[in-house]
């Protein structure tokens, strides 16, 4: 037998300091994680449980390329986010099973057509049309999860054009790690490839044409990922 057509090639994402290449399936969002970021977007700050949104792998915007401005928005957002990359089939899973899951961390950017995701979000609708165009998932390189902190040992900040705009250790997240990932599993079987982007802390805002965006993940062997808006 032979396929129809060719299939898409795997986009890949680098893994620091090593000779490997992280194949990228599937990208899974989480929404409100943080609290005073829930408060800042006008929602209800409440343990609820956590929501969940996705990308598509075509779109991810990989170390060292710049943004070109998307159409159709004139409020794009940045929202910096600790990626946990997975390495594991998971469905289903014990919270006692998250661990094995877990190759590793990124710090990553949400972008978000924040003008489009609100229209979207006024008429009950899906964000799709917000959350998802090309380069719409900036991501760095990918820490080995032995060669990293503990998520709630770790910091993430973003700056623009070096001015400081996001800032937060990750233990102010909402839903931990373990949890989003034991809690993502009882709805969809995760597997190797998969990238869950935690959500973002407060500071969230407007970045524009010709600006240099810059995100980091805190801790001794840091990763920055840094790019240009064209
Ligand atoms: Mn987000």
């Amino acid at each position: 037998m032979n396929w129809v057509f060719k299939p898409s090639p795997v986009v890949g994402c680098p893994v620091l300091n090593q000779d490997l290449i992280f194949p990228v399936n599937n990208i899974y969002c989480v929404g409100r994680n943080y609290r005073d970021h829930v408060l800042e977007m006008g929602s209800n700050p409440d343990r609820e449980s956590p929501f969940f949104f996705q990308k598509i792998s075509e779109i991810l915007l990989l170390p060292g390329n710049s943004l070109d401005y998307p159409d159709n928005t004139k409020d794009l957002h940045h929202e910096v986010e600790l990626v946990v990359a997975i390495s594991n089939d998971g469905y289903k899973i014990k919270i006692s099973e998250v661990k094995n899951m877990i190759f590793g961390y990124a710090v990553g950017v949400d972008l978000t057509k924040r003008d489009i995701q609100k229209k979207a979000k006024d008429s009950g609708r899906p964000w799709l049309s917000g959350k998802v165009f090309y380069g719409s998932a900036a991501i760095s390189e990918i820490v080995l999860k032995n060669e990293s902190l503990e998520p709630d040992k770790l910091e993430i900040s973003l700056n623009v054009n070096g001015e400081i705009r996001q800032r937060s250790g990750c233990d102010n997240m909402i839903w931990s790690v373990n949890e989003i990932i034991f809690l993502l599993s009882q709805t969809v079987p995760l597997g190797p490839g998969d990238l869950i982007y935690t959500g973002t802390p407060s500071g969230v805002g407007k970045v524009k044409k010709g600006d240099i965006v810059s995100a980091t993940l805190h801790q001794d062997n840091s990763t920055t990922l840094s790019f240009q808006i064209e």
